[in-house]
């Protein structure tokens, strides 16, 4: 596997700076799945310096960003070279109020990653749940150190879709009720959350009872009060089915929501495409049978 690899300068620029947050948790991860990251030419060097990963031959330097290294990872994410080059994914985090993180070649790189269905790993919290993810689908045993990202018992799941993205909401939602159903609590914007609901209810969860907690409609500001829970630590993991293919009124709002998740790193994961929430929800499946959890009567 393959991921492009870029942190924002506050990201990298001390001992304790997200990237290497997330390379003390992952390192042994990305070593035992023999992970190759393409990383950009300040984000390498730092890497270099911090002695993590050294000898590791799956680390490929890119170039700096003023020289197009962001540019060269998007056109790596669509499949510009071939298979041998062709990046699985991309691990970019983010420092919200950094300009370069809204630079065009930083939101294609997202876009392109939403289009063609491929992790973009934007927060530490993510980057270790998707390290854990993949550990978990290839029969690792699981690490006690993400124990943390499955304790779903206890956390806020935030659900939205796009319109053109509702249908597959609603299937993802029905194929994995079980997981889902495991969080202490689920809130939705307003139109996702009313589909949601009915989908439950036509499942047999009790009627009258909502299975989701609808906030506004997207466009009205929802997208804006899930933002407010995700900054006050009360929300640790949105699943968000965008529509890269059309404009939208309440783009603002949108990004809005992904700077919080940005804001709180090692506190909120997002997941922006079907493909990879279903993969997070068999894993999450899997682990749950391997590490008995007390939460769920079984400790
Ligand atoms: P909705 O909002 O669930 O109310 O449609 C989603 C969105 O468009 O952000």
């Amino acid at each position: 596997m393959r991921m492009g690899l870029a942190a924002n300068a506050l990201h990298h620029d001390h001992d304790d700076a997200a990237l290497f947050r997330w390379l003390r948790a992952c390192e042994q991860g990305i070593r035992e799945l023999n992970l190759h990251l393409h990383a950009v030419g300040r984000t390498h060097a730092a890497i270099e310096r911090s002695g993590y990963l050294s000898d590791y031959p799956g680390l490929a330097r890119y170039p700096y960003g003023r020289e197009g290294g962001l540019m060269k990872l998007v056109a790596e994410i669509v499949g510009m070279h071939g298979p041998g080059r062709t990046l699985d994914g991309a691990i970019y985090l983010i420092d919200p109020v950094d300009p370069s993180s809204i630079f065009p070649e930083a939101v294609a790189l997202k876009r392109q990653c939403v289009i063609h269905q491929k992790p973009f790993i934007s927060t530490v919290a993510s980057a270790r749940d998707w390290i854990e993810m993949e550990r978990i689908q290839a029969s690792m045993v699981p690490d006690a150190g993400a124990d943390d990202l499955h304790a779903l018992e206890t956390h806020t799941l935030a659900l939205i879709a796009h319109d053109a993205m509702k249908p597959q909401m609603m299937a993802y939602a029905s194929d994995h009720f079980d997981v889902l159903a495991r969080f202490a609590r689920r809130v939705a914007t307003g139109t996702t959350g009313q589909q949601l609901n009915e989908l439950a209810w036509s499942r047999g969860w009790p009627q009258g009872e909502n299975w989701v907690e609808r906030f506004q409609s997207g466009p009205m500001g929802g997208d804006a009060q899930i933002a407010d829970l995700v900054l006050e630590r009360r929300c640790q993991r949105a699943i968000f089915f965008e529509d890269p293919h059309v404009a939208r009124q309440h783009e603002a709002d949108i990004q809005l929501l992904e700077r919080a998740v940005t804001t709180v790193t090692d506190g909120a994961v997002c997941m922006t495409s079907p493909r990879v929430a279903a993969r997070w929800a068999d894993a999450a499946r899997k682990r749950a049978t391997l590490v008995p959890s007390p939460l769920r009567g079984e400790g």
